[in-house]
């Protein structure tokens, strides 16, 4: 063999051997260019020889059907028998597969991938897992994961073990176009023959007890026998935690140094005084709450310290947070700047603008609506108010990152609902105005751990308390079949004449649940059955905007008593005649979710109530029972589906880790902050500013905030 000099871990994956057009476009596809990129993506799962059950012995084994928790198990067999055929209902592909492994056999069975019945071939080695269940005729094994470990040889198939699988842990890889697990893992393996380790570049205090990046790596790809299985899966190794912090750490350096950037730069100094601040209040319809006052004053300070403002303001539903953009624009507007007001969607952006008429009074026209679809003169006449200066306030929808419009001097802007905005449309806007200050508005809360990290090159204000008089919202869970006790209470509103929201979930065609669920359209036969003559509105996605703008607006004049919709609801709608809302499967909503949408029910002077219907996932839906508190409630909301699903996957921007998980490893994050704050002020290394240029990218770091 020659020996081959060892390689950079940022060389090419061509460089590997086997690696034909094909697998290169596949890996190139996947965003694998480097051999760091293909080492980064770690094995799913890995698979200990030891656990694999003889299928002889399942057959002894009582399973009862339908329990919760399956286990998984691991079975490893050649293929004896492949049935194609239709399933009885719903005429769905079926695929059965008949496992032998010399001590028995067992019938896997796939739905809807018929192309299995092609691929697989009698004698293949395959290794499933996967849930074991009652079927008709015994044990068998449904929709488990499958590896093909060999092909069916055509004399001699009676090897022991396949030489692919001489160690105790198979670590198996997701398929990749026409890069199989086996393959990738062979390309793998090279790659770690070939790398040399790079250069140290985390500061000695994160690293101390780690394996450095190619230990980690080979500990990861080639797990020795002696290792830990269940941590493997769980990947909480060492090794893991060496991954993981890199990318924490190169993450953390991104947002510092970002943060450090912006306080270097000049802004501009709103020239506000004291007697303006307090005229301000005194236009006000109430009282601020100490909190308002409070973020009030944080932002005053930062418009006018000469520095430029990014301010993160968080606050639970109904804490007021619009009175506090509108009191900053209004700072901004008085001292002849121009603020603008980003609103999500036209019903936000209007209803915000509804309500700066309504606080602007007699000063009402000083104030410019902009959407998307408005008619071309009276488009035109907004963008000329706007570029002229004879506007200062403007609210609109993302129609304002369009290239026609232009300010006239733009000093704040206010983003409502912040992770619903790409960082190129902030982008965008931020090139209309000189280096305008920023407050975002999240509408969700975030926990106060992940704000921090996540959004860490902002400054954060938190508005911790309701204004006064808000009454609790009475919440109720109540069982499917026990449903009667929601149309009971909508019934009894109805009578005393409030109104009420029916919420279903919009429910995808190709959802695998779609038999089992209740849609919009049963709903509103329901509905109409139980409330004969009831005169309703049905709100929905696929309406046109005139159309489900005039169907809400019915219900917000009172006209209609009962709104039936989808999360559609979620913003907007501000009906304080409004006191109960029901919700149909409830488990399909998140915490969060729920919150937002119990937060439409009780803005008036009745008290509210908000019933969930659900027979599933109770203890989960119980924490709003248990609480108002939206922190408290965002926090168990991202316990449970994890970042991603949290903040509605890559609308947020987060980072997209490989290894780092932000909720399981936000300890780490914090030393990895404290330690790139650290980095920063001695100054990076050669090495540190080579890794963050690469990862940046990856990590996209420039989408946060
Ligand atoms: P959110 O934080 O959810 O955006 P809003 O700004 O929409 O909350 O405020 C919710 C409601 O509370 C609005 O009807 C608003 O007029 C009212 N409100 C806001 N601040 C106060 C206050 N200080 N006192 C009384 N009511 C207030
Ligand atoms: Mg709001």
């Amino acid at each position: 063999m020659s020996t081959l000099a060892p390689l950079p871990l940022s060389t090419q994956v061509t460089v590997l051997r086997g690696l034909g057009p094909a697998r290169a476009a596949a890996l190139e596809e996947a965003g694998i260019h480097t051999l760091r990129d293909l080492l980064m993506q770690l094995p799913y799962r890995y698979v200990d020889r030891g656990s694999i059950m003889k299928l002889g012995d399942l057959e002894l084994r009582g399973f009862e059907p339908g329990l919760e928790d399956r286990e998984i198990i691991t079975v490893l067999g050649l293929v004896h028998d492949i049935r194609q055929t239709l399933t009885r209902i719903q005429r769905m592909a079926l695929t059965e597969v008949l496992l032998n492994d010399g001590t028995g056999t067992l019938k896997l069975v796939f739905f809807n991938q018929p192309y299995l019945g092609r691929s697989l071939k009698i004698g293949d080695r395959l290794l499933a897992f996967g849930p074991l269940l009652n079927g008709r005729n015994g044990t068998e094994m449904r929709g488990p994961q499958i590896e093909l470990m060999s092909r069916a040889a055509h004399e001699n198939s009676k090897s022991g073990l396949d030489e692919t699988w001489v160690s105790r842990f198979l670590p198996l890889y997701r398929k990749m176009g026409p890069i199989s697990s086996l393959v990738r893992k062979k390309l793998v393996e090279d790659a770690l023959l070939r790398a040399h380790p790079p250069e140290e570049w985390l500061p000695p205090e994160l690293c101390r007890h780690l394996p450095d990046t190619l230990t980690a790596l080979r500990l990861l790809h080639h797990p020795p026998d002696e290792s830990d299985g269940r941590l493997l899966n769980q990947r909480e190794t060492p090794a893991h935690e060496r991954l993981a912090v890199e990318e924490l750490f190169a993450f953390a350096l991104g947002v510092e140094l970002r943060r450090a950037g912006r306080l270097s730069r000049r802004g501009l100094v709103v020239p506000t005084s004291p007697d303006l601040r307090e005229r301000l209040k005194s236009f006000l319809p109430f009282h601020l709450t100490h909190a308002q006052r409070k973020v009030f004053k944080e932002i005053v300070d930062d418009i006018t310290s000469g520095r430029v403002m990014h301010r993160l303001l968080q606050g639970d539903v109904g804490s007021g947070k619009t009175l506090v953009a509108f009191l900053s624009m209004a700072m901004v507007a008085e001292t002849g700047g121009q603020g603008a007001l980003l609103a999500p969607t036209e019903v936000l952006a209007r209803q915000h603008s509804l309500t700066f008429e309504r606080l602007l009074g007699a000063e009402a026209h000083r104030m410019q609506l902009l959407l998307g679809p408005m008619k071309a003169a009276e488009k035109r006449a907004a963008l000329a108010r706007i570029a002229s200066g004879e506007v200062r306030y403007i609210v609109g929808t993302h129609a304002l990152f369009q290239e026609a419009v232009s300010f006239n001097d733009l000093r704040l802007v206010v983003v409502d609902e912040q992770h619903r905005f790409g960082v190129k449309q902030r982008e965008a806007l931020k090139q209309k105005g000189g280096d305008p200050h920023w407050l975002v508005m999240s509408a969700t809360p975030i926990p106060r751990s992940l704000a921090l990290s996540l959004f860490g090159d902002l400054d954060q204000s938190v508005l911790d308390e309701l204004p006064p008089g808000r009454q609790p919202i009475t919440t109720r869970l109540v069982a499917t079949d026990s449903a009667e006790r929601a149309w009971d209470l909508i019934e009894k509103e109805l009578t005393v004449g409030r109104q009420a929201f029916v919420v279903s979930p919009a429910i995808d065609p190709s959802d695998e649940n779609k038999v089992k669920l209740r849609d919009i359209q049963a709903m509103e036969s329901l509905i109409r059955a139980r409330f004969p003559g009831l005169d309703m509105e049905v709100v929905h996605g696929r309406l046109k905007p005139d159309d489900m703008a005039a169907r809400m607006n019915r219900f917000v004049q009172g006209d209609a008593k009962l709104l039936l919709a989808t999360t559609v609801i979620e913003v907007g709608v501000d009906v304080p005649n409004a006191t109960v809302m029901v919700v149909d499967h409830a488990e399909r909503f998140g915490l969060s979710q729920l919150h937002q949408l119990r937060g439409r029910v009780g803005r008036g002077a009745h008290r509210g109530f908000f019933v969930m219907i659900s027979g599933i996932e109770t203890e989960r839906l119980h924490v709003l029972v248990e609480t108002q508190d939206g922190f408290k409630i965002a926090q168990k909301d991202l316990e449970i589906r994890g970042p991603g699903e949290f903040f509605g996957t890559r609308q947020a921007g987060l980072p997209q880790f490989q290894v780092a998980d932000l909720v399981r490893d936000r300890k780490l994050l914090q030393m990895c902050r404290e330690a790139a704050a650290k980095a920063i002020a001695s100054g990076l290394t050669d090495a540190q500013t080579e890794w963050l240029q690469r990862e940046q990218e990856r990590l996209k770091l420039a989408e946060v905030s």
